[in-house]
């Protein structure tokens, strides 16, 4: 579903991104981790296309990412983004942010676009904060209440990027719960994450970045019990 090939991005300097193959399947859930300044962020951000690459194509779905325009509008639905600040407008309400991108980009009707996003955020859990504003909610809801506006879209995948790391510890478990409920559900995932035990429960895949390359790529198990290598090592010994 989503195909990186021969991925090389430049900033500068300094190669970000080098040579970067990576095909995530439908439904398929790949945990992305890696020391700070490997180039996970980068990564996740040239397949939402904010950021262009210097070589190498992507596909989502098997089709190239758009340059610019409409077309490009459409791709940024198609593929749902959550930051690890929630991003949500501060001016709008809860519904509204979760309606706005249906009724403008998929021309959805008001009513429909409502109906839905009662459902979804019903689903994460903040059903009952429909009215409020943004800043009235805490963290942990704000970010649930993110991951519904990405999914009231209707995307073919999800990029998480590090969704969970500016909350605190109460909220970190229910935020995952509502990701690891999205990987039952079948959602094609790339997360960036520091949450072993995500990876560990919900993940099919961990990729492993260092210095803008995936230097490892195996199943949670594996990666977990026994690194390939000595950066894999080096870095486990640290967070875990
Ligand atoms: P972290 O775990 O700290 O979030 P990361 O793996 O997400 O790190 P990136 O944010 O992708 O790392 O950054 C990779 C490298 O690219 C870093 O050295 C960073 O300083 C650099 N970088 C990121 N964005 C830009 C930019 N817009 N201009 C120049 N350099 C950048
Ligand atoms: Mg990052």
């Amino acid at each position: 579903l989503v195909e990186l090939r021969g991925v090389q991005k430049w900033y500068g300097d300094l190669h970000v991104l080098q040579d970067i193959d990576l095909s995530v399947a439908q439904g398929e859930v790949v945990v992305v981790i890696g020391p700070s300044g490997s180039g996970k962020s980068t990564l996740c951000r040239t397949i939402n296309r904010l950021e262009p690459v210097d070589e190498g194509t992507i596909l989502i779905d098997g089709a190239p990412l758009p340059q610019e325009g409409k077309a490009l509008a459409r791709h940024r639905a198609d593929v749902g983004m959550v930051f690890q600040s929630f991003n949500l407008f501060a001016h709008k309400t809860i519904l509204d942010n979760v309606t706005l991108g249906p009724i403008k980009v998929r021309k959805m009707a008001k009513a429909d676009a409502e109906k839905r996003a009662h459902e979804l955020l019903d689903r994460v859990g903040v059903g009952h904060q429909a009215a409020k504003y943004p800043a009235q909610l805490s963290g942990g809801q704000q970010q649930r209440v993110a991951i519904a506006r990405s999914l009231a879209m209707d995307p073919k995948v999800m990029l998480f990027d590090e969704p969970t790391s500016a909350l605190d510890p109460e909220m970190i478990k229910e935020v995952l719960d509502v990701m690891v409920d999205l990987a039952e559900r079948g959602m094609t995932m790339i997360v960036v994450t520091h949450e072993m035990g995500f990876a560990r429960t919900a993940a099919n895949r961990v990729v492993f970045m260092a210095d803008g390359r995936i230097v490892e790529s195996a199943d949670p198990e594996s990666f977990f019990t026994n690194p390939q290598s000595d950066r894999a090592r080096d870095f486990l010994g640290k967070i875990l």
